[in-house]
């Protein structure tokens, strides 16, 4: 277990890093915004002010857009792919050898304990890398028999698919903006990406390092500013080949709306309501262990979070008394305090939200059977909460509430179909977990669930693992091969000998 008390000096210099003048990044060169204005950028497990970042909007864009294009049809098309694998593996041990500062400053502007960045956010962007690095000499087409009359040759090319415009959320804003970066750029595409507005720091130390390692001008641009601005001009934009986002349904669904202007292509990573289904045979004290982890990582902001528990009832209460007491037990604080189990959320908006979805769970007849505390302080901290007397029509099982909210239901027969009906009864397909130790019901019930992952006794991300929502959850995969494929486009070329 690597130390978690953050070093001083690296701690002060990641705070020296957030307070300076921050620009866009644009066709290689640090530049001031056309509006002239700044955001800021807050601390939330104290509520402190970090620094600010440079407000893009449309016309930075359109300089981006530009620059991006450019360097795909120039620099970036003459760049043989052995060469982008070794830049993106150059960037990945440049990330390594920063990894704590990377770290410091995802603790300091998203709230997550430093120990979860340290082990889990910035070595799955480095590995995303690597593992991206190594697709870039290997994607190619096939030969086709044709069977037409005459003689052909024909055999189809992956071309990239262009300029990619990407905007990512907070939750997770540095293992998501690489997991993005990576595939596009290895692919051949050029890139203009657009970070959430509450944590754009650690996409602003990214882009320091792409230019040390030596990218190439435009292939690589950062548009840090609002959705509603800099975000809406890269989804209209015309000379923006691809949106890849992963965030909110209600925004995934706007952007397909923009993106029509020129079918863009498209691929959305949204929200999430995973089923939790713990079967009598379960290992208990590793389904509960699994259940409470994956609702309280990341204070339960995470696409993925178990956040509708479903056990057969007769493990239904020890299931609900483990997660309650794990809930009891978390230490909850700010991400840098090394007793933190589980940070803040991200801002006074997402707690409101968050205690908002508690309260109306309980106005609408749901129980609160533990519930942890939340630290007092200026940060924005919520207690790990344990609902039970939840109903598939209430707003807590069926919204997806981003916050560490179990609700927690029972059923009683042992009948596969029912039990995947009462999972699979939600707008959300992202994810599904099951604990057994039945290998026929393992894999019986994987294939009746409407999830795009489904993990059976635990797991996590793997960059090699493609991720993707069935349903309202989204469009398109990310990771492995179907994760670089996207983007690409695919082109036939037949030739009559
Ligand atoms: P969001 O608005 O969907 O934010 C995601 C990204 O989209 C941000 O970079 C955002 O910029 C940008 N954006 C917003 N409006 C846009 C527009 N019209 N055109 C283009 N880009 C736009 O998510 P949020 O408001 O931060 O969070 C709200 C809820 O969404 C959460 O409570 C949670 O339920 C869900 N969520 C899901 C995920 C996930 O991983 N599936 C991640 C985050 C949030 P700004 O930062 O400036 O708004
Ligand atoms: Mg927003």
């Amino acid at each position: 277990m690597p130390d978690i008390v953050a070093d001083q000096n690296a701690l002060e210099n990641a705070r020296r890093f957030a307070g300076k003048e921050h620009g866009l990044f644009i066709d290689g060169v640090w530049r001031e915004p056309r509006s002239g204005s700044a955001f800021e950028m807050r601390n939330p497990g104290d509520g402190t002010l970090l620094g600010q970042a440079a407000k893009g909007e449309a016309a930075d864009v359109d300089l981006a857009v530009r620059a991006a294009r450019t360097a795909l049809e120039g620099v970036w098309a003459d760049t043989k792919p052995a060469e982008r694998a070794r830049l993106l593996w150059r960037l990945a041990d440049a990330i390594e050898a920063h990894a704590d500062d990377f770290a410091l400053l995802e603790t300091l502007n998203n709230g997550k304990p430093l120990r979860d960045a340290r082990l889990f956010d910035v070595p799955h962007a480095i590995e995303t890398l690597r593992y991206n690095s190594g697709w870039a000499t290997k994607l190619g087409g096939d030969t086709i028999n044709l069977s037409g009359p005459g003689t052909w040759h024909a055999f189809t090319v992956r071309e990239p698919i262009g300029v990619v415009a990407a905007i990512v959320p907070w939750n997770a804003p540095f293992a998501m903006s690489v997991a993005k970066m990576a595939p596009a750029l290895a692919a051949g595409c050029t890139l203009i990406l657009k970070p959430a507005e509450q944590t754009p720091l650690t996409a602003l130390r990214l882009a320091h390092l792409v230019e040390e390692v030596g990218f190439p001008k435009g292939v690589f641009n950062l548009v840090t500013g609002f959705g509603e601005t800099a975000g809406a001009a890269l989804v209209e934009h015309p000379g923006v080949d691809k949106v890849t986002f992963t965030g909110s349904t209600e925004v995934g669904r706007h952007i397909v709306r923009a993106a029509a202007g020129n079918f863009k292509r498209v691929t959305l990573e949204l929200g999430g309501k995973t089923p939790v289904i713990v079967m009598p045979d379960a290992d208990i004290t590793r389904a509960i262990e699994g259940a409470a982890r994956s609702i309280f990582t990341n204070a339960g902001q995470v696409c993925n979070a178990g956040s509708r528990l479903f056990a057969h009832e007769s493990v239904f209460d020890a299931l609900v008394e483990g997660v309650a007491e794990h809930a009891g037990k978390l230490r909850v604080g700010p991400g840098l305090d090394p007793a933190t189990q589980m940070g803040p959320v991200v801002s006074q908006e997402q707690k409101d939200r968050v205690l908002g979805y508690i309260e109306a769970g309980v106005r609408e007849g749901a129980r609160i059977s533990g519930q942890g505390t939340a630290a007092s302080g200026p940060g924005y901290f919520v207690p790990p909460t344990v609902l039970t007397g939840t109903l598939p029509t209430m707003s807590v099982v069926r919204e997806e509430i981003f916050g560490p909210v179990l609700c927690a239901m029972s059923f009683s027969d042992g009948d596969l179909d029912a039990i995947a009906a009462r999972a699979n009864d939600t707008d959300y397909g992202l994810g599904a977990i099951v604990w057994t130790q039945n290998l026929s019901a393992a894999h019986r019930l994987s294939r009746k669930l409407k999830a795009g992952t489904v993990r059976v006794n635990g797991g996590g991300l793997d960059p090699a693992l493609p991720f993707g929502g069935f349903k309202q959850s989204g469009w398109g995969r990310e990771n492995g091969r179907d994760g670089i494929e996207a983007y690409t486009e695919l082109k036939s070329i037949a030739i009559a000998l």
